[in-house]
């Protein structure tokens, strides 16, 4: 048996996402987004979501503690495995993961900022269920339906360029120091996101086989 536990780094828009639902539909683990948990706290207006908005909307960091308090019984529920898509996200998040599991393999999605830019403000969502585009990769303009499911597509909030910026430059403060740190442990297997969808998955599969 391969890594069951597996952790997706990477900055906003290197298709962690998207990685990480392909590979949980392979193997059957558990996708645990705190992104998707957060946007379904804020949508039904929950405290958590209604103290998450405003961070989430600026881009940037939720804090730690109302993280780590979300997150960690999912972990623990999670007894054939996960996949963690946008979390850990800080090192106090990632010394608290280490306190709660134990890890297989950190999958570092590697993407420079100007190429996160360009597909963040092309990418559009499916409402209904979640499966994300690419205008003018994998989406015609003007499309508004979910070519899976025909849900509605929209375009996120932190979407937007402003926003995009701040959440890169929060990501190189805040998020790649992980990259040391699982490197330190010996992890880390690092993938180049440029590659394309279907080619970073036949190397992610590839990576979580060995
Ligand atoms: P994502 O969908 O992973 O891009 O997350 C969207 C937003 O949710 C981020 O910009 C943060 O505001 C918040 N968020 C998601 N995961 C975390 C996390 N692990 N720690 C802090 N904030 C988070």
């Amino acid at each position: 048996m391969g890594a069951t536990r597996i952790v997706f780094l990477g900055p906003p828009g290197a298709g962690k996402g998207t990685q990480a639902k392909r590979v949980v539909g392979e193997l059957g683990l558990e996708h645990l987004s705190t992104g998707d948990i957060l946007r379904d706290e804020v949508a039904r207006s929950t405290g958590l979501g209604n103290e998450a908005k405003g961070f989430m909307d600026r881009g940037e960091l939720v804090p730690d503690g109302l993280i780590i308090d979300m997150i960690g019984g999912r972990i623990e529920r999670a007894k054939k495995g996960f996949v963690l898509d946008g979390f850990p996200r800080t090192v106090a998040q990632a010394e608290a993961l280490d306190r709660i599991s134990k890890l297989d393999a950190v999958v570092n999605i590697d993407l420079s900022r100007a190429e996160v830019v360009r597909r963040l403000t092309a990418r559009r969502v499916c409402r209904a269920c979640g499966t994300i585009y690419n205008l003018g990769f994998n989406l015609a303009a003007g499309t508004a339906r979910c070519e899976a499911c025909g849900g509605e597509l929209y375009q996120r909030d932190d979407d937007q360029p402003s926003v995009i910026e701040n959440r890169y430059d929060v990501y190189e403060r805040s998020t790649a120091p992980l990259i040391a740190f699982y490197r330190a442990r010996g992890l880390l297997r690092p993938v180049d996101g440029k590659l394309g969808s279907d080619r970073v998955f036949a190397e992610v599969m590839r990576i979580l086989a060995a």
